[in-house]
């Protein structure tokens, strides 16, 4: 058996700055780190692995710096990385970044079990899984919260989708996006950081996956989605206003501010 775990690297959310200006997430005003779903489904990869006795791999698109990440996974308990990248692949919407994933998987040979996190916590589309398992014509399994079995072909998990949870089955291979209740992510150990900062990470370009696609279907290219504009909310602080003796033009004075803000019907 062979598992695959797909993770984002992303920016620290909290801190990015955006330009509103070119429709960009400008990345370089906060560090990186793996996407927080993304833990969860290598939790899950890295126990499935464990308790087969098989390898785990993980694979990310993105540039260079992307290593870093892998090399986490590989921390946190994933038996290899791969890097996905290329200046072709910049600008890639989900489209696109599926069927970059999709050929990689190819070329690897598509393992029995891919793990997927829920969504980004930049993008945000939760797209990607079911893209690629599209691309690959394996069946797939979303918002998967426990998993009850593994057998030799195939894999019985459940899945909690909105107004119920459900018990799946499907046959290697397949694609399965789990969530944050499946499971608690390790921490690496300081001996597995010292192994995983020594490991050697591949980087594949699109030559590398030309059997698997076009030049056309990558980045920018093989994007029919264009951010067009990005709005960030205002980021506003509590206000305190204090009154004690004209209460009544206070309370009509409060009103009025909550009418304007919307919080109020008028
Ligand atoms: C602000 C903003 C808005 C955007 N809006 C859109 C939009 O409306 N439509 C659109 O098509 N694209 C959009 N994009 C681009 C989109 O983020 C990228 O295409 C991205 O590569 C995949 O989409 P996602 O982040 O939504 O992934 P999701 O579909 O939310 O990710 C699901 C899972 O797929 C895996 N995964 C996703 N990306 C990668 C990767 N690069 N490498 C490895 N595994 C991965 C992870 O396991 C992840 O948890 C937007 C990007 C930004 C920053």
């Amino acid at each position: 058996m062979n598992i695959a775990i797909l993770i984002k690297q992303v920016p620290d959310m909290e801190r990015v700055k955006f330009d509103c200006e070119r429709g960009l997430v400008d990345r370089s005003t906060a560090g990186v780190e793996i996407n927080p779903f993304d833990l969860n489904a290598l939790e899950a990869g890295v126990n499935i692995a464990e308790s087969k006795g098989c390898e785990s791999v993980v694979l990310t698109m993105g540039p260079p710096r992307g290593a870093d990440s892998l090399r986490e996974g590989i921390a946190r308990g994933a038996s290899r990385g791969i890097l996905l990248s290329d200046r072709a692949f910049g600008g890639a919407d989900t489209k696109a970044t599926s069927k970059t994933l999709a050929a990689a998987l190819k070329k690897m040979g598509v393992p029995e079990i891919i793990l997927v996190g829920e969504k980004t916590v930049d993008g945000d589309t939760g797209q990607v899984g079911a893209e690629i398992a599209e691309f690959l014509g394996i069946p797939h399994i979303s918002y998967i919260e426990e998993i009850l079995n593994i057998s030799e072909n195939d894999i019985t998990v459940v899945s909690n989708i909105f107004d119920g949870k459900f018990v799946k089955k499907a046959k290697f291979p397949v694609l399965l996006t789990v969530t944050k209740d499946l499971n608690v992510p390790r921490l690496p150990s300081f001996k597995s950081k010292s192994i995983a900062r020594k490991a050697e990470i591949p980087t594949w370009s699109l030559e590398e996956l030309s059997d698997f696609i076009e030049k056309e279907e990558v980045g920018i290219k093989g994007s029919p989605t264009k951010v067009r504009k990005i709005v960030v909310p205002k980021a506003e602080s509590r206000v305190c206003k204090k009154e004690k003796d004209n209460i009544e033009n206070f309370l009509d004075e409060m009103i009025g501010d909550l009418i304007e803000k919307n919080v109020l019907e008028g």
